[in-house]
């Protein structure tokens, strides 16, 4: 193995955020508009054996967990079979999903080696997911949940984005139906990447907020260990079930971020919230050796900044949204 990637603040990179492309088949009204996005032209897409020779670079730096994700990574043709390929790599996989596409491929991508799942579902309620989502999917995640938790997938968690007037009434009921079914859920403050720049700090719901509503009808107890896991975990009533909480705005975890991203387009991002990125795939295509694409992902990991910045005077908004860098 080679060195690690270290930065220049001491930070360890072991975990990788894999996007396999930046089409959805949703609309979520805070990440896309309703009539999607520029795409990326497929040949500027990785192929699976680029995706395979490149996390096998990453994985010689001591990276260790990947987290497939996209847009949305089950419209991937062949995803099973890129799965398999990775977990020779020896990699701990999961997968961030809207759930849609899962009750499908649940069995193939555990049998290939998948581990976890993460599912993205912002209300229990079909026509408000319509409106949210402007696709009439709401049954189909529901079904993707529970053919993943039926195909061994564990833990299964459910990410769930609160936003004023739209969904922030309904944590109690999200947490209620969780704990009922055996999903592990975790809440995520709304961050600055939608493409229509329509974020506001104001009236983002914050994470003292949800932990004060979610208060009121259940007893949280935090759990101590966090290490470099993003969100803050709380036993539900004496446990065992726990609630998650990621307040990337309001509580960050730059310090101890362990994070890379490859976009489906080859390019190393540092940081969700990062304006430059490092072109990976223009050096594969031109023949470089696995040493010199070590050497242009140590100087990427180099340039990592101390935070993300948000809410500090100069703080501009990366020109991709997060469903191009993958969330
Ligand atoms: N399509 C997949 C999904 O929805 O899970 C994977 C990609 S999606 C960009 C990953 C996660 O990012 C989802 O849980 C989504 O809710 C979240 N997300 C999108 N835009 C966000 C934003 N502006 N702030 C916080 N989370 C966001
Ligand atoms: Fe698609 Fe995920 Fe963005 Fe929703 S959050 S539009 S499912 S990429």
């Amino acid at each position: 193995m080679r060195a690690p990637l270290v930065d220049g603040f001491g930070r360890v990179h072991t975990d990788l955020r894999l996007s396999l492309t930046d089409r959805c088949n949703l609309r979520c009204t805070y990440c896309m508009p309703a009539e999607g996005l520029d795409w990326l032209p497929r040949p500027q897409l990785l192929t699976d054996d680029e995706l395979v020779r490149l996390v096998g670079v990453f994985a010689s730096l001591g990276v260790r967990t990947v987290r497939l994700t996209g847009g949305e990574p089950l419209l991937r043709r062949g995803l099973p079979g890129l799965v398999a390929r990775l977990s020779e790599l020896g990699l701990a996989l999961s997968l961030t999903t809207n759930g849609v596409g899962l009750e499908r491929q649940a069995e193939a991508l555990r049998a290939a080696g998948l581990r976890r799942v993460n599912v993205s579902l912002d209300t229990l309620r079909p026509d408000r997911f319509l409106e949210l989502t402007l696709r009439d999917r709401h049954a189909d995640v529901l079904r993707g949940l529970a053919a993943a938790r039926a195909a061994g997938l564990a833990p299964v968690k459910v990410n769930t984005v609160l936003m004023r007037g739209v969904n922030d009434d309904e944590a109690p009921e999200l947490l209620d139906w969780a704990l009922e079914h055996g999903y592990a859920l975790r809440f995520i403050e709304q961050m600055p990447l939608d493409p229509q720049h329509g974020w506001d700090r104001g009236t983002m719901v914050d994470a003292d907020e949800i932990l004060a509503v979610l208060g009121r009808t259940h007893a949280l107890t935090p759990v101590e260990v966090r290490g470099s896991a993003p969100a803050e975990e709380f036993l539900v009533d004496g446990g065992p079930a726990t609630v998650g909480v990621v307040g990337s705005v309001t509580r960050p975890f730059c310090g101890s971020c362990d994070r890379l991203r490859l976009t489906a387009d080859g390019q190393v991002r540092n940081c969700l919230f990062a304006r430059d990125e490092s072109d990976l795939r223009a050096p594969l295509r031109e023949g470089a050796s696995d040493d010199e694409l070590a050497d242009r992902l140590r100087l990427a990991v180099a340039g990592k900044k101390k935070g993300h910045g948000i809410g500090e005077p100069g703080f501009v908004q990366p020109d991709r949204p997060m469903s191009a860098i993958g969330g």
